[in-house]
């Protein structure tokens, strides 16, 4: 039987209940917001607690409009809608994401562009960027529409670099910060350096409507029009005109309520997440085949979404046998995302790789890093590490 460093069983773990990935975690102060949508009858789409979240994310983020919608997929879709991508447009995209990064540009009959991860932070290389750029406009003669910007787990991309390449080009920036609500590089927040910035609230991310999404823009038109464009694009007259095609995009009213409950600890869901990856870290520290994804400098500031390492090339330790092992103890953890190049869906588009985000897929994994992880449970997740490595 598996000792842990206490010298316990481990498998006497009197809990027995899965140790989740990234679960919801709950204030109380929900309720409050649901309650008065109840009491006044305002159970239906938008209202007044959509308004509410919309102004808070605002103030938050320090930016100048949002717009909250159902979800971040339906955020992406339409921030590319509002930049006018269309059919047969190229969209440079992070190939290291989760699949709903890409999706929307394909919804719009668009061409997805990979580019491929540094190994600094894991997002998008900058040289990559520039030299995708400059190959797509030699080969089609026309420069991609725009860029999809991913901040993997939290993690600031090399926002200096980018930017700077963008504005080379002239090229709007959609920053995919689905995961880093929060972050913040040069004390400005992820998702504030582009043309708009999106979030996702869906149940595993840092705060939760129970699913949900925002725009943000200092661009207050972009935001009206997403609204516009969520609420099936009705021209304003009194009988059903529609000059555009819409969507139901629609945040619904009770959902924002609880978002409005999350804003208030959002804070401290960031604390509580980045405690947990510097305790994975330094309780780690002493295996030496295994590397966390750390900022690079005191210039960004990740909400560690989620705690990731990668196993050294040479360990004998395989990411994958670690992740049924923890499996079997009931403990949820995760590959790092398999890049979008590899997918089957997205084998034509073209890409520029450079084998880094392949790498982290094959020896990455991502740890339970829920805000409401009890110390109990993550003692129980780094002694299994441990005793997998032979050091318990
Ligand atoms: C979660 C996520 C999304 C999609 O957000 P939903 O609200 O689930 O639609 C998009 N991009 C990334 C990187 C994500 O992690």
């Amino acid at each position: 039987m598996p000792k842990s460093s206490t010298g316990e069983s481990i498998n006497l773990r009197s809990n027995l209940e899965k140790i989740w990935l990234s679960a919801p975690h709950m204030s109380g102060k929900e309720q409050k917001y649901i309650d008065d949508a109840f009491a006044r009858g305002h159970i239906f789409p938008m209202g007044p607690n959509v308004a509410g979240l919309e102004s808070d994310i605002c103030v938050f983020t320090s930016s100048k409009a949002c717009a909250c919608v159902s979800s971040g997929t339906a955020a992406i879709h339409l921030a590319l809608i509002m930049l006018g991508v269309r059919q047969g447009d190229e969209v440079i995209c992070s190939s290291f994401t989760f699949s709903a990064s890409v999706n929307p540009i394909r919804y719009q009959g668009a061409i997805p562009v990979f580019v491929d991860s540094e190994s600094l932070t894991w997002n998008m290389d900058p040289e990559i960027l520039r030299y995708a750029i400059q190959a797509r406009i030699a080969t089609t003669g026309q420069k991609p529409k725009a860029i999809i910007l991913v901040h993997l787990y939290g993690m600031p991309a090399r926002l200096d670099e980018i930017v700077q390449i963008a504005n080379e080009f002239d090229i709007p920036i959609i920053e995919d910060a689905a995961e880093a609500l929060g972050s913040t590089f040069k004390d400005l927040h992820c998702g504030t350096f582009g043309e708009i910035g999106v979030y996702s609230f869906n149940g595993n991310k840092i705060i939760t409507t129970s699913g949900g999404g925002a725009l943000i823009s200092d661009n207050s038109e972009y935001c009206q029009k997403a609204i516009f464009l969520a609420t099936q694009a009705r021209d304003p007259a009194p009988h059903y005109q529609h000059s555009e095609i819409g969507y139901n995009y629609r945040m619904s009213n009770i959902s924002a309520g609880i978002g409005r409950g999350q804003m208030e600890v959002l804070s401290d869901h960031i604390e509580k997440r980045r405690a947990n990856f510097f305790f994975y870290k330094n309780a780690l520290a002493e295996l030496d085949d295994i590397q966390f994804q750390t900022e690079p400098s005191s210039e960004y500031f990740s909400n560690h979404w989620l705690s990731t390492f990668v196993i050294d090339r040479d360990s004998s330790v395989d990411r994958e046998d670690l992740r049924l092992h923890l499996e079997a103890l009931n403990i949820e953890t995760r590959p790092l995302w398999n890049p979008m190049h590899l997918q089957p869906v997205f084998r034509d588009c073209p890409k520029h790789i450079n084998g880094v985000s392949e790498d982290l897929f094959i020896r990455g994994l991502c740890l339970p890093s829920s805000s409401n992880l009890s110390n109990d449970d993550r003692d129980f997740v780094v002694d299994s590490i441990k005793d997998y490595f032979g050091k318990g």
